[in-house]
């Protein structure tokens, strides 16, 4: 589904290399982890996933079923089936959600060129989903993300997630600041999505959210590159020992 090669990025205004060779491949219906110490480019791998300004290719690829994803605009990608959930959901004053999502939804399937969605039939799945990720109907007629608390943000994205019904699902510590029946709730949103021609990559800075979300594999990223890939031992592994544990095993 997704294939990384030998990625690596600088920022824009400064010539600073944040990602220095990330070889990364998540098949069609896996769920990947990348856990690792702040700072190590997570984000910054979401990010040029999904076409944010303010960072250069400057060697690698990666494609997206075949697709080279760095060739396309950020619209694109999405319509190619890319989501990625921000670690800092924005906000959109004056756009209410619903209105929002409705757009979005039906702009990726008239660029697929399928048919739109009819009024009815969208309200009746974005009421049915809201409903499982506890999200009432005054959240969905407010404006996008504005005045909403962390945990409603989060579970926003999964709205999103679960209307736009991606193929290549990207969460970036989706977890931080949910308490723990957020979390429950946010991970069975995830969850009730897994599916065969569906791929997660899932980005966190603690192994709690893999207890809800199960991987199959876990990379450790450290200094713009994945140091370390295994299976779901890795994450309780850094939970016992620490990132430093790991990679001075690794030195
Ligand atoms: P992580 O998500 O793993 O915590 P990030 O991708 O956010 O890491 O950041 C990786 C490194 O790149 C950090 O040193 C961060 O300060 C730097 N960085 C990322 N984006 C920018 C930016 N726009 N301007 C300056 N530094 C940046
Ligand atoms: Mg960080
Ligand atoms: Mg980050």
């Amino acid at each position: 589904m997704l294939k990384i090669n030998n990625l690596h990025v600088k920022l824009e205004e400064e010539d600073k290399q944040i990602l220095k060779g990330v070889d990364l491949e998540v098949p069609a219906g896996a769920v990947h982890a990348i856990m690792g110490p702040n700072g190590s480019g997570k984000s910054t791998l979401s990010y040029v996933l999904s076409g944010k300004d303010g960072y250069v290719v400057t060697e690698g690829s990666a494609t997206l079923e075949g697709q080279d994803l760095l060739d396309l605009e950020p619209d694109e990608r999405a319509a190619a089936g890319l989501f990625l959930a921000f670690q800092y959901p924005v906000e959109i004053p004056g756009v209410g959600n619903m209105t929002f999502l409705r757009t979005a939804l039906n702009s990726q399937r008239k660029a697929r060129g399928e048919e739109e969605l009819s009024a009815t039939d969208f309200l009746k799945m974005i009421r049915e989903k809201a409903k499982a990720l506890k999200i009432d109907a005054e959240m969905l007629k407010r404006p996008v993300n504005v005045g909403f608390s962390g945990g409603e943000k989060k579970r926003n994205e999964i709205l999103q997630m679960a209307m736009l019904e991606p193929r290549m699902c990207i969460l970036d510590e989706t977890d931080s600041g949910l308490d723990v029946d957020a979390m429950k709730l946010v991970s069975e949103g995830v969850n009730a999505l897994r599916d065969k021609g569906r791929a997660f990559l899932v980005i966190t800075h603690y192994q709690r959210l893999l207890d809800h979300i199960k991987p199959d594999v876990v990379h450790i990223m450290a200094d713009g590159r994945i140091v370390k890939s295994g299976g779901p031992e890795l994450a309780l592994e850094v939970e016992h020992n620490g990132y430093a544990g790991i990679l001075a095993e690794m030195a």
